[in-house]
């Protein structure tokens, strides 16, 4: 699936900042500002908790989380270790190198946090290092320099707190383009007037129907196509003006889209045409399909029109058997279609 797979990407950046954190621990630990003791430690801790990360995206386990991104579970996690080490290292100024890789953590949010979690999430990080202030005062009370302490303390809180405010605003810039980019698609494959799905989705469904019909055995193949188009349109235009044909149009699609079984689709192929695609439907299933559609077009009243004006439609329908072209089973359709008008209209005609 493509959203675990950039899921997975974005932990392996995630992996690579706690890379640098270890590398940091190991020349520390090589430089002899580190005991062995927890350097192993912190190792092993940090590798297990990245195994159980990947093992959970993995498996599909994290699906079952509220987020499956894990973002918050993946910055908070690694900070409690690197307090762990960071009470370790003898020298002070050595450990502003941790609140560094904190805050690049931290960064990794504006994928996906909103404002008041970014925020939670910096106090998280910043109170985690008052711990361990208080553990080195209680323990080991030589090692804290308190006026070095108040300046990189107040420093830390407002780096920290500009990261989580600029990092939200930036992944409220990304929400907002993905809900742009999503209205976008409707709006691109919605016909305005009737909202149906418009030409090209409907040759997009068909491209995907086909395909689908080819993955299945002879017995399963079945994908039925009907074309319907309104008859004496242009006379209804013309007698009652084109808000009346358009609202024609409206009522038909509305009661099309009503009646369609789940899985089926229909779409305003232009003007007053329409297709109805039936997946899984013998040819004798669509014409009854088809037959009703004839009958509910009939039955509809229209305000806009004179009380007892009868619109009826015409359908030629046809069945896509595997192999062919979309191309070639829409012109049978109309090649149907054409022959019901010829005789008379307000039929269906199957090819
Ligand atoms: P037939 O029974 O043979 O189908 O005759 P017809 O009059 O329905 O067919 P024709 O193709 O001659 O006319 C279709 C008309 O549909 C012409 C066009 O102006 C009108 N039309 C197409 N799109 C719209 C629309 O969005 N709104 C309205 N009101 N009319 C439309
Ligand atoms: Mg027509
Ligand atoms: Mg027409």
């Amino acid at each position: 699936m493509k959203s675990q797979r950039i899921r997975f990407q974005r932990m392996m950046w995630g992996f690579a900042s706690l890379g640098c954190t270890l590398t940091i621990v190991l020349g520390l630990y090589l430089f002899g500002m580190l005991p062995a003791y927890p350097t192993i430690i912190y190792t092993i801790v940090v590798t297990l908790m990245a195994a159980s990360f990947v093992v959970l995206n993995k498996s599909g386990l994290n699906l079952r989380f509220k987020d499956p991104s894990m973002t918050v579970a993946q910055i908070t996690t690694p900070l409690w270790p690197a307090i762990y080490i960071m009470y370790f290292v003898s020298d002070a100024q050595a450990r502003t190198a941790f609140l560094l890789m904190a805050t690049g953590g931290l960064l990794f949010g504006m994928f996906a946090l909103p404002r008041r979690t970014m925020l939670a999430v910096g106090l998280l990080i910043f109170t985690a290092y008052l711990v361990l202030l208080c553990a080195l005062t209680t323990w080991s009370p030589e090692r804290v320099n308190w006026q070095v302490e108040v300046v990189i303390v107040f420093a830390y809180f407002a780096v920290l707190m500009i990261v989580a405010y600029l990092g939200s605003v930036i992944a409220g810039m990304r929400t907002t383009l993905k809900k742009q980019n999503h209205k976008l698609e409707i709006l691109a494959s919605r016909d305005s007037l009737t909202q149906l799905p418009n030409r090209r989705s409907l040759m997009d469904q068909l491209a995907q129907e086909s395909a689908r019909l080819e993955r299945r055995t002879p017995e399963q193949s079945e994908l039925c196509i009907s074309m319907l188009d309104i008859d004496h349109f242009k006379k209804i235009n013309d007698t009652w003006g084109h808000d009346a044909g358009d609202a024609v149009l409206v009522k038909i699609s509305q009661m099309l889209q009503k009646i369609m079984r789940q899985g089926d689709f229909v779409g305003r192929f232009g003007g007053e045409e329409f297709i109805i695609i039936l997946p899984e439907s013998t040819l004798p299933a669509a014409t009854l399909v088809a037959e009703r559609i004839q009958s509910c077009v009939s039955g509809l009243t229209f305000p806009e029109l004179p009380e007892g004006t009868v619109i009826t439609v015409s359908q030629g329908l046809c069945m896509h058997h595997t192999g062919d072209s979309i191309e070639a089973t829409l012109k049978r359709a109309d090649e149907a279609l054409y022959q019901a008008k010829a005789h008379g209209r307000n039929k269906v005609v199957v090819s």
